[in-house]
């Protein structure tokens, strides 16, 4: 059986990743991985909104760093991708972005839930004191379904992300994701296994095996990501996240080549 690609992995021009993509090469090899794909944090319009992304002016650094990586190991494919921060409004940069280079996938993702909040920030968990958990995940999945609505994205990351610090809305929220869900099967997006929250204390994948179970019944393709900040990480969980996907019914999973998806048995 072969391992589905590990298709979130960071590089330190984010400022808070280790290792060059050579080495997350390396040890993806090592793994006995056929695929991968970077995804690192691409820059805001204003490089002063945010200090955990690259520089506008170090996207083609990034580029040719995922390209060093694909020529020294061409028995790898190498996906080159980005993860995008969706926010309302900003859709036409994710457009200039998207024509800058030819990507492979964007990875749609939501942490901000204001301008000045991204909920998986640990130096603003004091926010969560004065929130409530389902307003926050109500903002949250407000976003996403507009993140998937908005076409631009291949992927939906981590869709739980709320969760990170263990905070659970006590209310249901199958409205929210439905309302998500039907977004993303209407725009062809795919939603990725995020093993990450394996290694944070809600210690659960994103997403929750609930969600997992809507987007099967929704019929919407998955992926997996280790969401790597470091070359170790890379595969990190994927037994697990591979045993929950089969549980909830999947078999195949979706690979990325110029934003189309093929679906392979994993
Ligand atoms: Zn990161
Ligand atoms: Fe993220
Ligand atoms: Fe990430
Ligand atoms: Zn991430």
């Amino acid at each position: 059986m072969q391992s589905p690609p590990d298709y979130h992995m960071h590089t330190p021009l984010c400022k808070h990743a280790s290792g060059e993509p050579v080495d997350y090469a390396r040890h993806a090899l090592a793994l006995g991985l056929t695929e991968i794909g970077f995804s690192d944090h691409s820059p805001m319009r204003r490089d002063d909104f945010d200090d955990w992304r690259m520089l506008n002016q170090q996207l083609d650094e990034y580029v040719e760093n995922v390209r060093r990586a694909q020529s020294e190991f061409p028995q790898l494919t190498i996906r080159l991708a980005l993860e995008v921060d969706y926010l309302p409004g900003h859709e036409e940069w994710i457009r200039d972005l998207a024509a800058r280079h030819p990507w492979d996938y964007f990875i749609g993702s939501v942490h901000y839930v204001s301008d000045d909040w991204a909920v998986d920030n640990p130096h603003k968990l004091a926010e969560w004191k004065h929130r409530d958990p389902f307003e926050v995940w109500s903002v949250y999945f407000e976003r996403l379904t507009m993140a998937a609505a908005s076409g631009l994205f291949q992927i939906i990351g981590h869709a739980d992300l709320p969760k990170k610090f263990g905070h659970r809305p006590t209310r249901d929220c199958t409205p929210l994701y439905e309302q998500f869900l039907t977004a993303a099967r209407q725009n062809h997006c795919a939603m990725e296994l995020n093993t990450a929250g394996l290694r944070k204390d809600c210690q659960e994948i994103y997403p929750s095996r609930a969600l997992l179970e809507l987007a099967f019944q929704h019929n919407l393709p998955i992926t997996f990501g280790s969401d790597a900040h470091a070359p170790t990480e890379v595969g990190l969980n994927f037994a697990e996240a591979i045993q929950l996907a089969h549980a909830v019914g999947y078999r195949e999973s979706g690979r990325f080549r110029q934003r189309r998806c093929e679906l392979v048995k994993f």
